[in-house]
């Protein structure tokens, strides 16, 4: 087990996952403490990628790369932002695993302040829950608990960028704030739940416009 999980007997169930998050993990997958409980299950980003294929995807907090990865796979470019140096560095580094970066532009910034220089087809959300004990809650606010904004507030900024949003959100999120956000960015929504080995991990919401 690495140094940063040794130390906390908790992070043992996350080491038991690794090949979960990364079926590559032996071959030198980079994670941090943040990243084991936060990024994406690799069967999970997926799925997800190949839910909405496009030319260019925009991962707005790509965190160590599990999305960025996937959607690398089935994408002609992917464009992974993150806030923090170590993360992109540790994205760019197992994208390379994959043998996927040359097809990620790697931008280290604040997706807030980015967002108007950004082109992409489709934009993909998946910001920090606030930590492993969102789940402790029996709902998850989308207005108070997420970080850095509230989800209204990313929904709009992401909005400017294209009307295909795909935001991966807490499996106990309220679905009611889910449906309001898309009624106040005038886009249609699908929201799925997503499983792993028969967990319930998570729920996505795919956000569109509605031509019909
Ligand atoms: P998740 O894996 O669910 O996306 P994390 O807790 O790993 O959740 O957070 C995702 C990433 O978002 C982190 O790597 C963090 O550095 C990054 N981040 C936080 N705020 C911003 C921001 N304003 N712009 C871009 N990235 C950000």
């Amino acid at each position: 087990m690495p140094e940063e999980l040794k130390e906390d007997p908790k992070m043992y169930k996350y080491w038991k996952k690794r090949y979960s998050l990364f079926h590559k993990f032996d071959e030198g997958i980079q994670l941090d403490r943040e990243s084991w409980f936060s990024v994406t299950p690799e069967n999970v980003a997926r799925h997800i990628a190949n839910e909405y294929v496009c030319d260019v995807v925009l991962d707005a907090f790509c965190g160590a790369g599990g999305n960025t990865i996937q959607f690398a796979h089935t994408s002609k470019k992917v464009i992974a932002v993150d806030i923090d140096p170590q993360k992109i560095a540790m994205a760019r580094h197992n994208a390379r695993t994959y043998g996927v970066a040359e097809r990620i532009d790697f931008i280290v910034g604040d997706f807030f302040k980015l967002a108007p220089t950004l082109k992409a087809d489709m934009v993909f959300l998946s910001p920090p829950w606030g930590g492993p004990d969102y789940s402790d809650k029996h709902e998850y606010d989308l207005e108070t608990m997420l970080e850095p904004k509230p989800a209204s507030e990313l929904m709009r900024v992401a909005r400017t960028i294209s009307p295909n949003i795909t935001f991966y959100l807490p499996r106990n999120s309220r679905l009611d704030q889910v449906m309001s956000v898309a009624k106040e960015v005038g886009l249609a929504v699908e929201i799925e739940q997503n499983f792993l080995d028969r967990r319930f991990v998570a729920i996505t919401a795919y956000f569109y416009e509605d031509h019909r």
